[in-house]
């Protein structure tokens, strides 16, 4: 059984969501061709600790930094690097913060310089299936009504869907029940109730849907090696309806940036 939050940790969570929102909007600002990932990641860490949280994925399991850094045919969980992002290059950043004893956790896939047409439709895709979960997701409904929202969307234009990774409760443990797949049967799985907090996060493949886990345990490639796109919000079903608590409005509500 899932217990829902109260009307505190729901406050505590939405404030941990702004503050990953605003450290991806942050991200965003300095994308561009020729800066390292790392650099990217550390200017992240900084960000978050000048606001008084904790970058959450930073020592999980070991993982080394405070931002997941996945380019081009990286799913998500890459490490940042030295490597200089390149034009066409698209990297999907995923962002966790503690504060206060609750996590928050979002993820956006931005475009390096300009991309081809295929890889924009990707990224648009894929945003768009998560925005088609988040309708899904509103009291009474499942978890498979997420995951058939986002699977018929994104199949319908000839797009796959990771299987092997998928969404999640949130709270003071980064991962909690419920799983969210991002596949799925309409009327099948957990049920969806008010105070559920729970991340929804598409992980969509340009080719076929196979993965592999890299030599460092962490990065999870297409078996292709085709592009793919992860985007994910934190939501909770409130007064019966999904209600966002992280946001890419800071990203793309912002003149200055083009995503
Ligand atoms: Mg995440
Ligand atoms: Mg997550």
């Amino acid at each position: 059984m899932v217990r829902p939050k109260t009307e505190e940790e729901i406050e505590l969570l939405r404030i941990n969501g702004d503050l990953v929102s605003r450290t991806l909007a942050e991200v965003g600002k300095m994308v561009a061709p020729g800066v390292t990932t790392a650099k990217l990641n550390e200017m992240a860490e900084t960000f978050i600790r000048d606001h008084g949280a904790v970058p959450s994925f930073k020592g999980f399991e070991g993982f080394p930094a405070a931002l997941c850094m996945s380019v081009n045919d990286v799913v998500v969980h890459g490490f940042p690097s030295e490597r200089p992002l390149e034009e066409g290059d698209i990297v999907s950043v995923d962002c966790g913060t503690l504060y206060k004893g609750y996590n928050g956790d979002s993820a956006y896939t931005f475009p390096v310089g300009e991309v081809d047409s295929e890889t924009r439709k990707l990224l648009d895709v894929t945003k768009a299936s998560l925005y088609k979960g988040i309708e899904a997701a509103v009291a009474g409904n499942r978890t498979g009504d997420i995951g058939y929202a986002v699977q018929s969307y994104a199949e319908s234009f000839g797009f796959s869907v990771v299987r092997e990774l998928e969404g999640h409760g949130l709270g003071k443990e980064m991962h909690e029940d419920p799983g969210i797949p991002n596949y799925g049967r309409r009327g099948h799985g957990a049920r969806l109730q008010n105070g559920m907090v729970i991340c929804i996060e598409p992980m969509i493949c340009a080719g076929g849907r196979g993965v592999y886990l890299a030599k460092n345990g962490w990065a999870v490639h297409t078996s292709d090696h085709r592009n793919a796109a992860h985007y994910e919000l934190t939501v909770v079903v409130r007064h019966g309806k999904a209600e966002q608590l992280s946001t890419f409005d800071y990203i793309e509500k912002d003149g200055s940036i083009k995503f």
